[in-house]
């Protein structure tokens, strides 16, 4: 391996590289800068993930080409989004920190035209632009690029994605020909080439780790559920993650925006960033994410770009994107910087074929997972406690001033009390919200015969089950466990739904698609009026009172073939508002806030 001097790089930025903790250049990097500071070689197509230090790739051989006594544009950055630009701008800045006498200017948009135009003005040797702001200022008459010698079109396929490419093509003709340009690129789409072929000149093609593979130390996972349940799956993985620090994905701004809310309401420290928001709203929200007063950010793609976090734990795709270059855009955001990072996508069962053609693309297969059980969930978060408690620092001096009365009202304890009411109240809420919570997991590996039975009466005690006890009258309603209808939601719903007193519930059967319980016989009929027309989690509630003749498992089997399971979240984003909006109308869910 060689060094940065080995290189070519000169010593006053290697003094300031050494000065971040740049040991040894990176593979990208040992690639690119000999290649660029090479007066006589040509273009560079670099296929690299960001992370890989690409940054400094072109960074250092950019700055180390310009000439002082010129103080004229020499060089041309050109980044997708804002966020990129100021952290190209920034790193650049660090890298000249003994190179004093080069000027670096980002000019982007959603910010004063105004003052890029002054600073322009002073005179500026590198610009580092969104290809929008830079034609305005063009237009303006406010850029000359005569003297450009040196082009980076950093994420170039982002920068396609967002449809600059006629920009591209605008900015390029202003600049002459006897220009070296590189291109850096996390993908390969087939334009990618294209403008290769058209702008560069036998470039040569660096490839940093495989071809449209995310990252190497990043561990993809994947969760099946029910559509409906992909929410409560985000839950869940949540919960089993005490020290979770994620993207999660979502393909559209409403989509964000509404998991962001349901996540913020459930008490989690997240938010949403999207294009719908100002540029002051999203800088607010990057700066509080990169603070960690925010632990999950909800987001859009184009938004999340250019944030740069380089320690998530988690990058979480809410569903698949239908590109795989954007699949392997968010899994690079983890497993940066020599960390291992998970990538999870959590889908339902009709996003298979789009997971297996990822796997292709990448050349790596998922790993399906199992949704984190509320057991496993509690015993986490249990643990996460005993450790949060030993390291805590305790302030002596403040918590001591108080600690003799405290400590008087609570002698009669023993430790171990002491220790058991600790932990209950932390986790009461967590406890009752996994009360009685379902498997989510998506059932596609059980042989069909095989739960078909489950729902079948197959001996006389089976038949019991529609025999009311002595008094009462049994009731039939149509939603059972494979619904996550459980002995609470039950009594949940009946509370919300049957007009007058209390109904008093006797023994409840759960089967996997309906349910049978008791209820006084005086009571039956106020009980099947008031929860037939009710919702559960988006499914029609029907009851009825039982008839000991009837074959209920055979029925709700035809019923669930038909209807097939409502999959409200394959839908486009209204329908998850909707079924948030029903599922807080009917109230029926029996679940409770779980966290602070
Ligand atoms: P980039 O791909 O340019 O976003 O770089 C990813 C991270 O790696 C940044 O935090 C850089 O500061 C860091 N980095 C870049 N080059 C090196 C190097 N040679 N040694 C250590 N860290 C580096």
């Amino acid at each position: 391996m060689k060094t940065f001097e080995e290189l070519g790089v000169a010593e006053p930025l290697r003094r300031a590289i050494e000065e971040l903790g740049f040991e040894a250049p990176m593979p990208v990097q040992e690639k690119v800068i000999p290649h660029l500071l090479d007066s006589k070689a040509g273009d560079v197509v670099a296929l690299a993930q960001t992370g890989t230090g690409k940054t400094a790739a072109f960074g250092l051989p950019v700055l180390q080409r310009i000439d002082p006594d010129i103080n004229k544009p020499q060089a041309l950055i050109l980044s997708p989004t804002r966020e990129l630009c100021l952290q190209i701008g920034s790193d650049l800045a660090d890298f000249s920190k003994y190179e004093t006498a080069v000027k670096v200017l980002p000019v982007y948009g959603g910010s004063s035209i105004e003052s890029q135009i002054r600073s322009l003005r002073q005179g500026v040797q590198i610009i580092v632009a969104t290809p929008g702001r830079l034609i305005d200022l063009i237009n303006r008459g406010v850029v000359n690029l005569d003297n450009v010698r040196t082009v980076v079109l950093d994420e170039a396929d982002e920068m396609l994605n967002m449809g600059f490419l006629d920009s591209i093509d605008e900015i390029l003709s202003h600049i002459p020909d006897e220009r070296k340009m590189l291109m850096f690129s996390a993908t390969m789409p087939d334009e990618i080439a294209k403008i290769a072929k058209k702008y560069m000149q036998q470039p040569v093609e660096f490839v940093i780790g495989q071809k449209n593979e995310g990252a190497q130390n990043v561990k993809h996972v994947y969760y099946m559920v029910n559509a409906r349940d992909k929410y409560l799956a985000l839950k869940r993985i949540a919960d089993d993650t005490p020290n979770i620090y994620a993207i999660i994905f979502c393909r559209t701004r409403r989509d964000t925006q509404e998991i962001a809310d349901h996540l913020i309401q459930d008490g989690y420290n997240a938010d949403a960033l999207h294009g719908d928001l100002s540029q002051q709203q999203r800088d607010i929200v990057m700066k509080k994410f990169r603070d960690r007063v925010i632990t999950m950010l909800v987001a859009t793609d184009v938004a999340a770009r250019g944030l740069d976090v380089d320690d998530l734990t988690h990058v979480i795709n809410y569903g698949l994107p239908d590109d795989t270059a954007v699949y392997t855009h968010r899994s690079g955001r983890t497993g940066r910087a020599g960390k291992t990072g998970i990538s999870v996508a959590i889908i339902h069962s009709r996003e298979k074929g789009k997971l297996r053609e990822i796997e292709k693309k990448i050349g790596k297969s998922f790993e399906r997972k199992e949704v984190p059980t509320p057991q496993h969930i509690i015993e986490k978060q249990l643990y996460s406690l005993a450790d949060r408690l030993e390291r805590v620092k305790v302030d002596e001096e403040e918590i001591g001033k108080y600690l003799p009365g405290v400590a008087r009202k609570l002698e009669w304890l023993s430790a171990e009390d002491l220790l058991k009411r600790v932990v209950s109240l932390e986790f009461k809420r967590l406890l009752d919200y996994y009360r009685d919570a379902p498997t989510i997991d998506f059932i596609d590996e059980k042989p069909k015969r095989e739960r078909k039975d489950n729902d079948r009466p197959r001996n006389d005690k089976e038949k019991d089950r529609r025999t009311a006890d002595k008094g009462m009258a049994r009731v039939y309603v149509n939603a059972g466990k494979r619904d996550g209808f459980y002995a609470g939601n039950l009594i949940d719903m009946l509370n919300h739904t049957v007009e007058g007193k209390r109904v008093d519930v006797g023994r409840i059967d759960l089967m996997p698609g309906y349910t049978l319980f008791d209820v006084p016989q005086d009571d039956a009929r106020r009980v099947v009026s008031g929860l037939t027309g009710a919702e559960f989690l988006g499914k029609h509630i029907y009851s009825e009172i039982a008839d000991e003749k009837k074959d209920y498992a055979k029925a709700s089997n035809r019923k669930s073939k038909s209807k097939n399971n409502e999959n409200i979240f394959d839908e486009p984003a209204e329908t998850i508002a909707d079924y948030f909006r029903k599922k807080s109308r009917t109230n029926n869910s029996g679940k409770k806030k779980s966290r602070k």
